[in-house]
C-alpha cells in the first residue's frame, strides 16, 4: 500500500507464519519492539506500541457516549480492543464480528496481553465477515468500533459507504460509531474519502489522530460519527482505577486528539 516507503524492524525470530483462508498471518519476536502482528505484509500491532491505538480506537468513543449497554467490534481479532471495552463496567453486551478465527487463536496463544480480550463474558464472537453482520443489525448497538486492517483484501469492503450506512442502521438513537480511519500523511485519499461519507451520512462528525509509532506516518486516525452526543469531548468522567490501567487515554488527550495540523483540517474540509 506504501511503494518506496518501509519500516525497518530487526527481526530475531519468527514465532508464527501461515496463509488462511483470508490472509498471510505471521507473528515475529522483534529485537525491541517485543512481538509483532503482521498481515498479508502490513504491520497490525507490536506489543511495544498497541497500547496507543487500542486506547484510543476503545476509550474515544465510550467515553462520548453517555450510557454505552450495547458495543459491537467489528476486525479486531487480536483482542485488544475487547480488553479496553473490559474496562467500562457500564457495558453489558459486546458482539464481536471477526472474519479470520485464525487470527484470533494466534493471539490467544502467542499475545496473551492482547487475546484476554476474549475472557470477558459479556464477549458475543461471531466469526464472518464485517459488512455481512451489519447489514442484517439495526437499531441494536450504542457504540460501533471498527478495528479493521486496510483496504486491501478482506478488509477492503469496510471502507465502503454502503458499509458505513449499515453502521447507521445499527445504531440505536444517540449512537457513535468509530472505525480505523488511515494517516493523514500517507493516506490522504482515504482520509477525505471516509470524513466525506461519515460527514454526508452522521449529524455530528469528527476525526482524531493518534500517535503510533509503528504505523505508516507514525500515525493514524479514528474517523467518528453520531447520532447524537458531541464526540470531541468525554460526556462520561474516566475514573482513577481506570486511569490508573491506561498509558495513553486522558481526557485531556481525548479533546487533543481532535485537534488536527491545518493541511488536515483543510483536507478534511475539502473531503
Ligand atoms: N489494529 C490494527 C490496525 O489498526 O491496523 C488492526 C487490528 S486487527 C488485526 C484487523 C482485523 O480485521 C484482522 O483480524 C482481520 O482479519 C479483520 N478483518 C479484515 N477484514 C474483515 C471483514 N471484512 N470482516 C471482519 N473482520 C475483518
Amino acid at each position: 500500500m506504501w511503494p518506496g516507503v518501509a519500516l525497518s524492524l530487526e527481526i530475531m525470530e519468527t514465532i508464527y507464519s501461515k496463509k488462511s483462508k483470508f490472509q498471510q498471518i505471521d507473528l515475529y519476536q522483534t529485537r525491541h519492539h517485543g512481538k509483532m502482528l503482521v498481515l498479508d505484509g502490513i504491520i497490525q500491532l507490536t506489543e511495544f506500541d498497541e497500547f496507543t491505538y487500542q486506547e484510543m480506537m476503545t476509550h474515544l468513543p465510550l467515553f462520548s457516549h453517555p450510557d454505552p449497554k450495547s458495543v459491537l467490534v467489528i476486525g479486531g481479532g487480536d483482542g485488544g480492543v475487547l480488553r479496553e471495552i473490559g474496562r467500562h463496567d457500564v457495558v453489558e453486551k459486546i458482539d464481536f464480528c471477526e472474519i479470520d478465527e485464525a487470527v484470533i487463536a494466534v493471539s490467544k496463544k502467542f499475545l496473551p496481553e492482547l487475546g484476554c480480550g476474549f475472557d470477558d463474558s459479556r464477549v458475543n464472537v461471531h466469526i464472518g465477515d464485517g459488512n455481512a453482520f451489519i447489514q442484517k443489525k439495526i437499531n441494536a448497538y450504542d457504540v460501533i468500533i471498527v478495528d479493521s486492517s486496510d483496504p486491501i483484501g478482506p478488509g477492503e469492503v469496510l471502507f465502503k459507504k454502503a458499509f458505513y450506512e449499515g453502521l447507521k442502521n445499527a445504531l440505536k438513537p444517540g449512537g457513535i460509531i468509530a472505525t480505523q480511519g488511515e494517516s493523514i500523511f500517507m493516506h490522504q485519499e482515504w482520509v477525505g474519502t471516509l470524513a466525506g461519507i461519515t460527514r454526508e451520512l452522521f449529524l455530528v462528525q469528527a476525526y482524531a489522530n493518534i500517535y503510533v509509532p509503528t504505523y505508516p506516518g507514525g500515525n493514524i486516525g479514528i474517523c467518528m460519527g453520531s447520532l447524537g452526543p458531541k464526540l470531541v469531548t468525554p460526556a462520561r468522567q474516566i475514573c482513577q482505577s481506570i486511569q490508573d490501567q491506561l498509558k495513553y487515554y486522558t481526557p485531556q488527550m481525548h479533546k487533543a486528539a481532535f485537534v488536527l495540523p491545518y493541511f488536515a483540517e483543510k483536507l478534511l474540509k475539502e473531503s
